[in-house]
């Protein structure tokens, strides 16, 4: 049986479960000298726990968030305003988004989407998080079809931003201009606020055993990361190597 809680209730808690579960797994994963070792292990594991936290607290919310009474996302596959806005991630994410490629791309797709990624981040690497809505800059990851080419390790940022109403993406494209506060796209927080604890969880662990644990632009971090195959090792020995 699922708990009775209201919305406010319920992302309160579920943001706190998924925040200490992911700040536990990722301290254990870093006293593991084994592990230690794959910190991109640390960025997809953060993610499965925001899946269980989830699912522990309210079952059917991950099928039918209508049927708790939570409201839908209008997000579908294709759909990318969103891919617009500037994404925060963890040293983490970014490196589990190149083993990602690595593993799953071909040598002349990784060749071509370097090239792309790196005029993205000279475009981008100044703006704050408005200054890269307004420059309309999409995504490096985007594919043709307005699909992520990554989407299995997509960032916890992306996986947390969610909009309940299409139309309002859509005008907030045309006000780009605006601040993020003004264009006011209303989303479901549960979900939101899940995704952040993760976020927050995992940065909390990285912090305390002394690692670079915030960067603010995933196109920069991640054309630093294919750029410096020595980065990764150097971010473990808690050098602050991401700019
Ligand atoms: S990583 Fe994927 S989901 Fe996130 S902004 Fe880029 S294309 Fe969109």
């Amino acid at each position: 049986m699922e708990p009775i809680l209201d919305r406010n209730s319920a992302r309160s808690v579920l943001r706190a479960k998924a925040w200490g579960a992911a700040r536990k797994q990722t301290e254990a994963l870093l006293s593991n000298s084994s592990s230690a070792g794959e910190p991109a292990r640390l960025a997809t594991e953060a993610e499965q726990l925001a899946q269980r936290a989830l699912a522990s607290v309210a079952p059917r919310a991950i099928e039918d968030p209508n049927a708790i009474g939570w409201p839908v996302p209008a997000c579908k596959a294709g759909c990318h305003y969103c891919c617009f806005e500037q994404v925060n991630v963890t040293p983490p994410e970014v490196f589990a988004l190149v083993d990602h490629m690595e593993v799953n791309w071909p040598a002349g797709k990784r060749r071509s989407f370097h090239r792309k990624l790196r005029a993205a981040a000279e475009k981008s690497r100044d703006l704050d998080h408005d200054g890269y809505f307004a420059a309309r800059i999409p995504c490096p990851l985007l594919d043709p079809q307005g699909r992520c080419s990554a989407y299995e390790v997509r960032p916890l940022m992306c996986r947390a931003y969610n909009s309940l109403d299409v139309k309002a993406c859509e005008e907030a494209a045309k006000n780009a201009h605006k601040s993020a506060y003004e264009r006011g796209v209303r989303t479901n927080g549960t979900i939101h606020g899940i995704m952040d604890g993760v976020f927050g969880g995992l940065q909390e662990a990285l912090r305390k055993a002394g690692l670079q644990d915030f960067l603010p632009n995933l196109t920069v971090a991640l054309n630093q990361a294919l750029e410096r195959p020595d980065l990764r090792s150097q971010w473990l020995a808690g050098k602050r190597v991401f700019r």
